[in-house]
Parts: structure tokens; C-alpha cells; sequence
């Protein structure tokens, strides 16, 4: 395996965070089910400041069998999406769209009720790609490469806008992915491209985003680097607080710009102070919970998501929590992987009361908050509850904190 950096191609690369053995956080077990553990390491490219998993799992243990249709959880702001491609992006409903991993079509048949006909999706789960085709969408059941890009313009020509949504974080042949992306552009496309952004992970030290499908951590900086390497530029780029924080880009074809992205020394060296943070985080969470459960105190978590089991393992906190509740009836009856915590329904607070419900981490302080409004009764029979996207009085750096 290569030591060298994916966005700048340095050689400068250290290990960042070492987490440990850790679990495929999407595959919940059944009872006296042992989930495999693999090593998880967070690597730095000390040159350009870029944040990875250098050495991740065999991504088809991945995505053949546990990606999830994307329709069954549709992000809030697709509407606005749709809206900005179709105002900015098209011009005429034959312009020709190709979305790369379409997953089951969800966002390209919007764009099929937007009056677009022309499309083309690229996805490498089977059961999605298979509901994408039996929606009426011409798909690809691969994944997408330098060679599928050749393949589609010497098939079908350069698409007027490549759309990729949530990709790239998982990509580990970053040359060939990207490369395709410039052959698939002529001066005429555009490339519609949104990640996790990195720079509010990094502004909270939010560790709990960390998650093992998540091989690469952009920020808008990286990202340009990278782009620049093969000719693509970075026109246009928003956040929006999907999932902790998402970053939307618009790009062209451009010159192609080679720097080892390094010029910020203020950003780097805000990298390079990120892993004590991200420890401090996990130390607080780990002595709050101890504390508690030193006094004798009963501890339940709220969420069995790839995040809370993050959390829960990263910070090695769930040696304090008695079992887990969630809202969703698929997940009742199962184990958290590695930890085993059973998981209950939300009601389980009542019929085994405890003291304290730790909201483990969601993508939001909204939706954290959703949760302690919707089981006040929780506190009125005198539980408390423990946040995790409580703010430190500085206002940046994400904290654990009882409420009330
Ligand atoms: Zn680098």
C-alpha cells in the first residue's frame, strides 16, 4: 500500500489517530453474533494537511451488501439542489445528465419529474443499481473509474453535467476517480459535486464523524488541490448542514495547477493541532460517563446510528452504558457492534428506568434537541439527559454535558 498523500502526492504522511480495532458500524449484530473488527487508523499528510484512512477495508465488504437505497433516507435540501441545477446548470431538457453511484435513482428520477429525459447513472451497489433500472433509469452496474469514463464519451459523448453526491469520501483510487471526472468534461459541462465537509469536524472536533466507509476528509482546500492535479476548477462552492456539514461545489474544466496545497500554514497548522482536540473530546466524554457510573447511576444511549456507535467506541465509553434505545423498529431486538448493547425501543426508558439518557451523536443539534423535546417525560419522572453537541463557551469545539 502507498504512503503517499491522495489530494497532493506527498510523501510526508503520519499516522494522525490511531482508533483501534473497530466494527463495520452499518452491520448491527444478532444475539451471539461477533461482528469482525479491523484496524482504523486516521493518516495526515503533513504537507498539505489532508485527513484519511490510508489503509481502509476491501470497499466490496462495503457496498454489496449494506448500502441502503438512498430514498428511504432523502436529504432535506434535494429540492434545492434540483432547483440550482436546472436554473444554473441546463439549458434544454435533452441536455444530457450522468449521475455518478446514482445509488437507486432517487436523485435522477427528480430530475426526470423536472422534464430532464437524457440520463445516465453509474452505480456500484447491485440491489440499488437493480431498483434504479427497474425505475426506468439507464444504469451501469460498476464502479466508476478512469476506464468507465472513456468508455461513456466513446458511447454516448461528454453529458452536458456530471452529477456526484456523497462519493468521493469513499473513493480510494482518488487518481482514476478524478481523472475520469475530467474525461467525462468537455468546456461545455459541468461537474455538480458535494462531500462531507470537513471544516466543521474539524471547527468542533467532532470525532464521532469519523466513520470507516469515509475514507477521505475534504475541506474546500483539499479539494481544489486535488481537482487542480487534473484541470478540473472550482467555480462555486456553498455548505449546508446535511449531515454535520456538507460541502457543494461547482466545477469546470480548467488548466491544470499542480501546488502540494500547503500555502495556508495557518490551516496546517490547525491540522496538526486537531488530534489533541479530537482526544480532549473523547477524554471529557469518557470522564463524564465514568464519573457517573461511579456514583452508581444507571446510563442509557439514544441511537444506534454509524455516529453514535462511533462514539460509543472511538471515546471507549460503553463499558458505562446500559443498553441502547432508538425510534427505528428494524434496529429492536439487535447489538450494537463491538459493544453488544442491546437495542430497545424508546419505551424500554420507562418499563427499565435509569438515570441519565446520553443523545448520542445526530447529524444536528436539531435533531438532538428533537429528541430530548419529544421524551420530556423522560426528565418529568426524573431521568436527566446528557448532550453531545453541546457548545464549549468558546462556541467551536463540540462537548458533553448534562442537561439542566
Ligand atoms: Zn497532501
Amino acid at each position: 500500500m502507498s504512503s503517499v498523500c491522495r489530494v497532493c502526492l506527498s510523501d510526508k504522511v503520519v499516522p494522525f489517530l490511531p482508533l483501534g480495532e473497530q466494527p463495520n458500524t452499518m452491520c448491527l449484530l444478532r444475539q451471539g453474533q461477533q461482528g469482525q473488527l479491523m484496524d482504523l487508523t486516521l493518516s495526515l499528510c503533513e504537507t498539505c494537511g489532508f485527513v484519511f484512512i490510508k489503509t481502509p477495508s476491501k470497499r466490496e465488504e462495503f457496498y454489496d451488501y449494506v448500502q441502503l437505497p438512498t430514498s428511504m433516507f432523502p436529504a432535506e435540501h434535494i429540492g434545492e439542489e434540483i432547483d440550482e441545477i436546472v436554473g444554473e446548470h441546463l439549458s434544454s431538457p435533452s441536455d444530457m445528465i450522468l449521475e455518478i453511484a446514482c445509488n437507486d435513482g432517487y436523485f435522477l428520477n427528480a430530475l426526470r419529474k423536472a422534464g430532464y429525459e437524457n440520463l445516465y447513472g453509474i452505480e456500484p451497489a447491485r440491489h440499488c443499481a437493480k431498483e434504479a433500472v427497474a425505475s426506468g433509469l439507464n444504469v451501469r452496474n460498476v464502479y466508476f473509474s478512469k476506464e468507465e469514463a472513456e468508455r461513456f464519451v466513446r458511447e454516448h459523448g461528454h453529458p452536458r453535467l456530471v452529477i456526484s453526491r456523497h462519493v468521493l469520501e469513499h473513493v480510494q483510487e482518488l487518481d482514476s476517480f478524478v481523472e475520469g471526472l475530467s474525461i467525462l468534461m468537455d468546456d461545455q459541462t459541468t461537474l455538480f459535486l458535494e462531500v462531507p465537509d470537513f471544516a466543521p469536524v474539524e471547527e468542533r472536533a467532532d470525532f464521532s464523524s469519523i466513520w470507516e466507509q469515509h475514507v477521505n476528509y475534504f475541506d474546500v482546500e483539499s479539494l481544489r488541490t486535488l481537482f487542480g492535479r487534473f484541470g478540473i476548477e472550482i467555480r462555486k462552492w456553498r455548505t449546508v448542514p446535511f449531515t454535520g456539514g456538507s460541502l457543494i461545489t461547482t466545477s469546470k474544466r480548467g488548466k491544470r495547477v499542480l501546488t502540494d496545497g500547503g500555502r495556508d500554514q495557518k490551516r496546517l497548522a490547525a491540522r496538526l493541532a486537531l488530534r489533541d482536540r479530537f482526544l480532549e473530546s473523547m477524554h471529557a466524554a469518557r470522564e463524564c460517563l465514568k464519573a457517573l457510573r461511579a456514583q452508581g447511576k444507571k446510563i442509557a444511549g439514544f441511537g444506534s446510528g454509524a455516529r453514535c456507535s462511533g462514539y460509543l467506541n472511538f471515546a471507549d465509553v460503553y463499558q458505562y452504558i446500559d443498553y441502547i434505545v432508538d425510534e427505528d423498529p428494524r434496529k429492536h431486538g439487535l447489538f450494537m457492534p463491538k459493544s453488544n448493547l442491546g437495542i430497545f425501543p424508546p419505551d424500554r426508558l420507562v418499563t427499565h428506568p435509569v438515570d441519565y439518557c446520553i443523545v448520542l451523536p445526530f447529524n444536528s443539534k436539531i435533531n438532538e434537541a428533537k429528541v430530548m423535546r419529544k421524551y420530556q417525560d423522560f426528565v418529568d419522572r426524573g431521568g436527566r439527559f446528557i448532550e453531545t453537541w453541546a457548545q464549549a463557551e468558546d462556541g467551536t469545539t463540540a462537548v458533553i454535558k448534562v442537561v439542566g
